[in-house]
């Protein structure tokens, strides 16, 4: 019965839940500003061990959304929380994953990896595992390469590294693949399926890429433009690993075009 509980627990605690959220930016003179409003009335619950993706075009407010999320910054109204705890600091529950692995320069991947640990002082009682999450990605007989060496793949490797060593509860990735060639990105998806499943971390994943939404998620967040609202909620719901030539793929994906293209428009023409 306890064992239970605490399993329900746990899972509600890799849950996310974000309501009736609004951001506005304040303009340099410090007043609001008309045009500052970024996220308007958004709210979205992620279920634990759930893969989300945000779809929406630039300037929509997909950032901001993932930095409330992390901490790095709070709502004007509404309420953002994981669990039943409201967010409001940063915490390595929460790891953040972007287009530039942001890798540091001068150390080697080895280094890396570690640096969140180093950082929150856990290396000694963890080091055992800087290996095993190396090996998990693939990197083991890069340890001691520094990142000029490595391919833009391999770096957004350390770096997902780098982020699930902390073992988030949930993971947030800001277009991580954005910036890799069109083969390398189709192996990080599936890598970062692989690491998904592996950990059941709770994922929220933002990207330009329609294709990649479908392939990799379980839900589809599509947004409007500026000030971001959710105009739709898609489920994909075809059994993994997806074909991206299937029938339903490409229907999905001409579903998935026209929303977009049509987002927003009978808001903004009333
Ligand atoms: P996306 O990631 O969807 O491209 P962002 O979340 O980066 O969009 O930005 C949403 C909107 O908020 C944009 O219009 C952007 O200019 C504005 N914005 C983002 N960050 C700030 C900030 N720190 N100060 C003022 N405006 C901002
Ligand atoms: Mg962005």
């Amino acid at each position: 019965m306890v064992a239970l509980n605490s399993e329900v627990n746990l899972s509600e605690a890799a849950s996310l839940r974000v309501r009736n959220v609004r951001k506005e930016f304040t303009s340099l003179d410090g007043g609001i500003t008309p045009g500052a409003l970024a996220l308007d009335d958004v709210s979205l619950s992620v279920a634990a061990g759930e893969l989300v993706s945000i779809v929406g075009p630039s300037g929509c407010g997909k950032s901001t959304l993932l930095r409330m999320i992390a901490g790095l910054t709070s709502p004007t109204a509404g309420e953002v929380a994981i669990g039943a705890e409201p967010i409001t600091a940063p915490s390595a529950d929460r790891g953040l994953v972007f287009q530039d692995p942001n890798l540091f320069p001068w150390l080697t991947v080895r280094r890396n990896i570690e640096a969140g640990l180093v950082a929150r002082g856990v290396l000694r009682e963890k080091r055992g595992e800087v290996d095993e999450f190396m090996r998990l990605v693939g990197l083991e007989s890069f340890a001691n390469s520094f990142p000029h060496h490595l391919s833009g793949g391999m770096a957004q490797r350390v770096s997902l590294a780098r982020a699930l060593i902390n073992h988030p509860r949930v993971l947030l990735l800001d277009e991580p693949l954005g910036a890799l060639d069109a083969f390398t990105r189709m192996r990080m998806q599936d890598e970062v399926l692989r690491l998904w499943r592996a950990h059941g971390t709770t994922m929220l994943f933002v990207t330009h890429d329609i294709d990649e939404a479908i392939y990799m998620s379980d839900r589809i967040v599509i947004m409007t433009p500026r000030p971001g609202r959710i105009e739709r909620i898609i489920p994909v719901s075809n059994p993994r690993p997806r074909d991206r030539s299937s029938p339903e793929f490409l229907q999905l994906r001409g579903e998935i075009l026209e929303i977009m293209h049509f987002a927003g428009r009978s808001l903004s023409e009333n």
